[in-house]
């Protein structure tokens, strides 16, 4: 697949055009922003370990029956994606109460949220993505009140399906953002999960393991991502271990090609 022009650029990624029928590629990069982009940098590798984290929930989520954009990685840093017309809603799941949730309304910090609560914004910096309801999303034209459900539903399962996973290495999941996308009439999970869209506390500290710890100067947030992908996805999400893996090789069979498609990503 070649590389075309470029579509967008985001505040951390860029998305382009390709040479294949409804495929974009997403590159992930090295940049970080924080507070509506007041706080701004590069952080050498932050790209590769969004994108591996992403690719890896992506994966799992296609697994059990989520449908996405996701096709395949095709280097440390770029996507293969379907094609969407996404729709300009941030849906917010969360399960703890954190954040502007504790800045803006009377939760107390840390206190469990049960059921999940889901808050949605309207995707527009300019006027800084206010909070929605359904009456506006409806008003607004910016969903049917079939795919509003929808999205919520899915949104649930999402959350449902990423706490366990999470749980399981030891983490909470306090909240993420997600955005969806069109194909024709279906509805698919577009945009990222990673931690710069995540809350993750460590279960036993509760030490911030996301994007916190860059919006707070908690900490050396690129020593907290390369800890928190390798325990979420393993050894093969590090870039130290990709760039051995690659080295290795090439001395085994040159260079290195782009991961296969996996069952669950056939076109
Ligand atoms: O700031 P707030 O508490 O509303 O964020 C809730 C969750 O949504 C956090 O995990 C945050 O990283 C994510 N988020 C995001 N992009 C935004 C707003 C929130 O990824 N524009």
């Amino acid at each position: 697949m070649k590389q075309g022009k470029l579509l967008y650029a985001g505040k951390a990624k860029s998305v382009y055009r390709t040479d294949t029928k409804d495929t974009l590629i997403v590159e992930f990069r090295d940049d970080i922003t924080a507070f509506d982009g007041g706080k701004k940098d590069t952080l050498k590798n932050k790209g590769c370990y969004n994108a591996s984290v992403s690719a890896f929930f992506f994966g799992y989520l296609e697994k059990h029956g989520v449908k996405t954009h996701y096709l395949q990685m095709l280097d440390d840093y770029r996507m293969a994606v379907r094609t969407l017309s996404m729709i300009p809603l941030e849906v917010i799941v969360r399960n703890v109460a954190a954040g502007s949730i504790v800045r803006n309304y009377p939760f107390k910090e840390g206190i469990k949220l049960d059921p999940p609560v889901i808050v949605i914004d309207f995707k527009d910096d300019s006027r800084h993505d206010p909070m929605l309801n359904d009456d506006l999303i409806l008003a607004l034209k910016l969903a049917t009140p079939q795919e509003l459900q929808k999205i919520k539903k899915v949104s649930l399962e999402i959350n449902r399906l990423l706490s366990a996973l999470l749980a399981k290495q030891g983490i909470l999941l306090v909240d993420f953002k997600i955005e969806f996308g069109r194909q024709g009439r279906t509805i698919r999970l577009g945009d990222e999960i990673s931690m710069d869209s995540m809350r993750l506390w460590d279960k036993k500290t509760k030490e911030s393991l996301d994007k916190d710890v860059y919006r707070f100067n908690k900490g050396d947030v690129m020593a907290t991502y390369n800890r928190v992908s390798h325990r979420i996805t393993g050894d093969s999400a590090h870039p130290a271990a990709a760039k051995k893996t690659a080295t290795a090789q090439k001395k085994e069979r040159g260079p290195i090609r782009p991961a296969a498609k996996s069952k669950t990503e056939k076109r």
